[in-house]
């Protein structure tokens, strides 16, 4: 599809930078077709990240997840989930190429922003996870 699934962390939300973010999406040619503020309880962020539930990571992910509010949303553009993730940059910010968001706006591996859909069936997956159909335009 031409559709991908980001999530503005929350960090994103408590340094203020929401609106920047935004920017760099709508500048890179993203279309926003659902969009919402909202804060994932401790079972929607285990359940979102269950691939990593092994990680030795992954109570500090879940804490990190839920703390606060995101902002989701699906976005869509041609070839949008591999352009995405060129937006968005690596996930270690340290290792982000100049001008991505992550090395932009992100402070750690653990605290990275924001996320990005690594394939279109996750995309679809993560979207209609957080989106009723009727929320997606
Ligand atoms: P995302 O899925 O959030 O777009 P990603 O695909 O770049 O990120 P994954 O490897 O899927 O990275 O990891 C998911 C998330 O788990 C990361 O975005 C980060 O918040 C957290 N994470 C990954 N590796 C670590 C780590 N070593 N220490 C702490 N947190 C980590």
């Amino acid at each position: 599809t031409n559709r991908t699934f980001t999530m503005l962390k929350p960090d994103s939300l408590e340094k203020g930078n929401t609106g920047a973010i935004l920017e760099k999406i709508n500048a890179a040619g993203f279309r926003i077709v659902a969009m919402k503020m909202t804060q994932m309880s401790t079972k929607d962020a285990e359940t979102f990240y269950a691939v990593h539930n092994e990680r030795p990571f992954f109570r500090e992910l879940v804490e990190y997840m839920t703390r606060g509010p995101i902002v989701a949303a699906i976005l869509e553009k041609d070839n949008a989930v591999e352009d995405f993730r060129t937006l968005i940059g690596a996930t270690n910010p340290a290792d982000a190429a100049e001008g991505t968001i992550r090395k932009l706006y992100a402070a750690s591996m653990g605290e990275n922003a924001v996320h990005g859909s690594d394939s279109d069936e996750n995309a679809e997956i993560e979207g209609n996870f957080h989106f009723s159909g009727r929320e997606q335009f």
